[in-house]
């Protein structure tokens, strides 16, 4: 054919679109969706029948933890390549991981690294979260701005962990800063003194087992750190994200934050919804362990309730990939006491489908709002322009579904590098069986057709993310409007937006903010 008209054209599917969800056609050219509509017009090079089949954004995943070194010095199972064929399987097409801080380091130099990971394996786009272990060292001063400003806007702050976290004056240093510069901070919020204090009491007593470490992880931590991190973002004015909550009393402190007008998101994960407290009497209950660890049926029902009620905005995997031997979880030996044991499951993988039995399958939910939820929520969290819609001028990357398929979860069936999947006889209806990222194809059937080092960097974060709070400020008539949203926009964006065609941000069209 030539000079075909697109590139790619999906037909026949039910299509969930900025237009709406129906039977819309999906035309493609350039690596970007060109047309959305009924019975589109056009030759095409490729096209895709959708039949039978749902056709939705690619998941986006901002929280994982991939190639990492952790706290404890240990690097995790996967790498870029595994970690992202993984997520390409189960139909996510763009992650957020951490580029990991210890103290001593220079952030520059931390970013680069895990950068030159990614550019080497990943197979699909990928940004990073700094994670901040050291606030001295010219971090704060020179390193941090500097990286904001080249487009890394999220930073990720540990309360528990000796080895990097950061206390509440370094916190509250951090928080002006993101403020300043048009970050958000995402934190894990755990009370560490809490944490020690019933850590040492269980070792004293013999209790070493892995079930003591949900014990040693009591719920008044996580309520505890998640009030305090909302005040100081009430104090500061920064925007947060509560990663990985996991209690009723949680949500709960969320949710009246929200209510004051607190800049404040959050997040839950599969392994909250989906399992309670008691899989840590399972058989190598090592596999589960996670931080926070899981509670209880009535948690999980508070946690659907937030996310019913738009409290909880995003549900993300915190893959946290330890294989099951002396590379991971068993590093101090098989009989290790459960404060050295790895925390983290792996979850890129298992997290959409997982998610789409429970909302869409089962009658919980919409399939937009496991959309939004999955997609378009995280990739508005983090500035991921471009990314978590279908609508035109964005990333071709979509997700077909088949909402009939049925799969049960065996004991190693993913195609990362941990070995094993902690959602063993689990069973699902839905399931993506074909994946695209900028118009090719990552993933048909089952089969991987991604290459290593295909994925690419997702850095106009800041810019979105900058232009939402100058348009945000600007909408709810703040107090500080005053001062001038422009004043919230510093130069190095002011100059993006002309080179992008000198148009103001407040003229920007919708899908900005
Ligand atoms: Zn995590």
């Amino acid at each position: 054919m030539q000079n075909p008209d697109y590139d790619i054209l999906i037909r026949g599917g039910t299509s969930v679109t900025d237009k709406g969800t129906g039977p819309f056609d999906i035309a493609i050219a350039g690596g970007k969706i060109a047309a959305v509509g009924p019975d589109l017009a056009g030759s095409t090079e490729t096209e895709i029948d959708a039949s039978g089949k749902l056709v939705l954004p690619g998941g986006v995943d901002t929280h994982c933890h991939i190639e990492q070194v952790s706290g404890a010095g240990l690097m995790n199972a996967d790498t870029f390549e595994t970690a992202t064929r993984s997520a390409a399987m189960g139909g996510t097409t763009t992650v957020v991981s951490f580029a990991a801080q210890h103290p001593g380091h220079r952030m520059k130099q931390v970013v680069s690294d895990y950068a030159a990971l990614a550019r080497k394996g990943a197979m699909i786009d990928y940004a990073f979260h700094m994670i901040v272990a050291d606030t001295g060292n010219g971090n704060l001063d020179d390193d941090i701005p500097a990286l904001i400003a080249e487009g890394h806007r999220s930073i990720k702050v540990f309360t528990t962990y000796a080895k990097v976290k950061q206390d509440d004056k370094a916190i509250l240093d951090i928080l002006d800063l993101a403020k300043r510069d048009g970050a958000l901070v995402c934190f894990h919020a755990e009370n560490d003194g809490l944490i020690g204090h019933m850590t040492q009491k269980l070792l004293a007593a013999g209790k070493t087992a892995p079930k003591y470490h949900a014990t040693s992880h009591p719920r008044e931590a996580e309520i505890e750190a998640i009030a305090r991190m909302c005040r100081f973002a009430e104090f500061t004015g920064a925007g947060i994200m509560i990663f990985h909550v996991s209690t009723r009393e949680g949500a709960e402190t969320i949710r009246r934050a929200q209510a004051r007008g607190v800049p404040v998101q959050a997040e839950t994960c599969p392994h909250y919804l989906f399992m309670t407290v008691d899989i840590l009497e399972a058989e190598n209950p090592a596999r589960f362990m996670c931080s926070p660890p899981q509670r209880t049926t009535d948690d999980q029902a508070a946690l659907w309730d937030a996310i019913a009620d738009g409290t909880i905005g995003l549900v993300t995997s915190d893959h946290a990939p330890y294989r099951m031997d002396d590379t991971g979880k068993f590093a101090h030996g098989v009989d290790a006491p459960f404060n050295k044991i790895a925390n983290g499951m792996p979850g890129l993988e298992t997290r959409l489908p997982l998610m789409f039995d429970a909302m869409v399958s089962n009658g919980r939910a919409t399939v937009e709002d496991f959309v939004a939820l999955t997609a378009t929520a995280p990739a508005q969290a983090f500035g991921l322009t471009g990314k978590g819609r279908i609508a035109e001028g964005f990333d071709a990357d979509i997700a077909i579904w088949d909402p009939k398929r049925r799969h049960t979860y065996g004991p190693d069936d993913l195609h990362d590098n941990v070995g094993y999947n902690p959602f063993e006889g689990h069973a699902v209806i839905g399931w993506p069986v074909e994946v695209l990222s900028h118009g090719r194809c990552l993933m048909k059937d089952g089969t991987c057709l991604a290459k290593p080092g295909q994925g690419r960097v997702e850095l106009e974060g800041a810019l979105a993310g900058l232009l939402t709070l100058a348009l945000g400020a600007e909408g709810r008539g703040d107090a500080k409007k005053s001062t001038g949203a422009d004043s919230q926009v510093p130069d190095i964006v002011r100059e993006l937006v002309l080179v992008a065609g000198g148009r103001n941000p407040r003229q920007l069209p919708e899908v900005y903010c």
